[in-house]
């Protein structure tokens, strides 16, 4: 049985007082969902100021990028050592702002993916196609280069233990949720790649979260679906009342 994983993504949405109330008020809200594992993305400013009020809770703090270097002269960069050592267990990785506004391709998602193990940071890999892609008819094709360029130097071990986020870039942000049986066919497609080319444990292992407008309302169908253990949340996490809303219809209590 693979435990569920809800993991919200603040983005650049919060400062560090509202990071800090965010982070206190979620602490007092999650203290009795023990069946579910929870972290929250909050920008670098606000990382030790969230991690602070999170502390006792059991919430996990992930990254929301890194560069793929121990140190240096990278002026404006942070490194996944730095990020480890201010606290964050998980690194997101490959979100599709960072590919679609920065340029990120999947060779640099592959590099960061292996910066983020040696740093001893967990990633959540994100993956997912445009909506030219999908009515293209190249949806699965595109989500299998993704996924198998950043995990390509990894062993079993250690692609069992990261998080795959199927996020369908024309869900993000935009209130179009894939349906159930859209979301679970990719996942099924992406726990079968791996099916095919690691031994058994790694995709009966693995937890694929999705993402895309996940809210309250949708959460309970999308995530019983036998392939989606878990989801990657944008705005529905900025809120408690959201992000516990979407927690609660996942935990059996
Ligand atoms: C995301 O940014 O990863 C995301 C899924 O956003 P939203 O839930 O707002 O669609």
């Amino acid at each position: 049985m693979r435990r569920p994983f809800i993991a919200g993504n603040w983005k650049m949405n919060l400062g560090v007082e509202a990071a800090g109330i965010l982070a206190t008020n979620l602490a007092k809200a999650c203290k009795d969902i023990r069946d579910v594992d929870i972290a929250v993305a909050p920008t670098e400013v606000c990382l030790t100021t969230v991690i602070q009020a999170l502390s006792e809770s059991g919430i996990h703090v992930a990254s929301q990028n890194h560069y793929p270097a121990v140190k240096g002269a990278y002026t404006g960069e942070v490194s996944p050592v730095m990020l480890r050592e201010a606290g964050c267990a998980y690194a997101l990785v490959g979100h599709s702002e960072r590919r679609t506004l920065f340029g990120e391709t999947n060779t640099q998602v592959q590099q960061k993916v292996l910066a983020a193990f040696d740093a001893g940071l967990l990633p959540i890999l994100c993956i997912g196609e445009t909506l030219d892609e999908r009515e293209a008819g190249n949806a699965e094709s595109v989500v299998q280069e993704q996924l198998l360029t950043a995990i390509q130097s990894l062993d079993a071990a250690q692609v069992s233990s990261i998080t795959i986020a199927y996020e369908p870039v024309w869900a993000i942000g935009t209130g179009k949720t894939a349906s159930p049986a859209e979301a679970q066919s990719m996942h099924a497609f992406i726990r079968g790649l791996l099916r095919e080319r690691y031994p058994s444990f790694v995709a009966e292992d693995i937890r694929i979260q999705y993402g895309g407008s996940v809210k309250p309302h949708n959460a309970q169908e999308l995530l019983s679906q036998p392939d989606i253990d878990g989801a990657l949340v944008g705005g529905a996490s900025l809120t408690v009342d959201s992000f516990v809303g979407i927690l609660t219809a996942v935990s059996k209590g």
